[in-house]
């Protein structure tokens, strides 16, 4: 049941009639995992903890530098040093103190993942390296849990969901096939505009929230790439790879 106050808290939501008192009671009863509290985690893990989301799990090892603040939104100039999870869960328990917040603070690049992410209904990658990227993709292919996955570089940013519940889905292996990916471009490298990792972000923060409640068409199967140069998005049919070592049929 939710109080006076968090119906007034979230009415504009609650308006919404595919949302409702239903989905707005759905929200915060969920719990998300943020992997990567830097320029994709900081509009996500705001937007979540606003909507309403009744519980956050931030993972993340950094800790918060000058140079992140230009795009990583969710730290402040006085939180410089300080480790990113910490950071994060004093920002959002300002932005709404109900958002029960849980902090990890690991690099996830072991196959031995925290408890917490066992108790996530939806898992958002974050990150900007390919070896948690396939961590998170094992665990959410063998656990069946939905994962948001973004990146975002210079002008240009991608967005899509694997979600292995539906048996079409491909998974982030199908996508980009471990041993053969280059590795990536980090914005510490080679630069990105500030609202581009917002741009992305909350395309992640939105599909999260759509996948709880359960309503509208996800990015399940379609990777959108951003060009904001140009300010053009374009929608790629994603297929699953049957042969995938992580999602196809097993024949060992
Ligand atoms: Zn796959």
């Amino acid at each position: 049941m939710l109080s006076d106050e968090e119906l007034l808290r979230y009415s504009r939501q609650i308006m919404l009639p595919d949302v409702d008192i239903q989905g707005q009671e759905t929200l915060a009863k969920c719990c998300v995992a943020i992997v990567g509290l830097g320029g994709l985690g900081s509009p996500v893990s705001m937007y979540l903890a606003a909507a309403g989301v009744g519980e956050l799990v931030l993972v993340d090892f950094d800790q918060v530098d000058m140079s992140n603040l230009q795009r990583q939104i969710v730290h402040c100039t006085e939180s410089i040093g300080m480790d990113k999870v910490l950071s994060a869960s004093k920002a959002l328990k300002q932005l709404n103190p109900a958002t029960q917040i849980f902090t990890v603070k690991s690099q996830l690049t072991q196959t031995e993942l925290p408890d917490e992410l066992q108790q996530a209904d939806v898992i958002v990658d974050a990150t900007d390296n390919f070896t948690t990227r396939y961590v998170l993709n094992k665990f959410c292919v063998h656990h069946k849990k939905p994962l948001v996955s973004g990146a975002a570089i210079g002008l240009s940013g991608q967005v899509t969901v694997f979600d292995t519940r539906e048996s079409s889905s491909p998974c982030y292996h199908c996508l980009y096939p471990e041993g053969h990916e280059e590795q990536p471009m980090t914005c510490s490298e080679s630069g990105v505009l500030a609202s581009v990792v917002g741009m992305i972000g909350t395309v992640q923060a939105t599909e999260v929230i759509k996948l709880l409640i359960g309503f509208g068409t996800t990015l399940v199967g379609r990777l959108l790439v951003l060009d904001a140069k140009h300010m053009e998005w374009r929608s790629l049919k994603l297929t699953k790879d049957t042969q995938c070592k992580v999602c196809g049929v097993q024949t060992s």
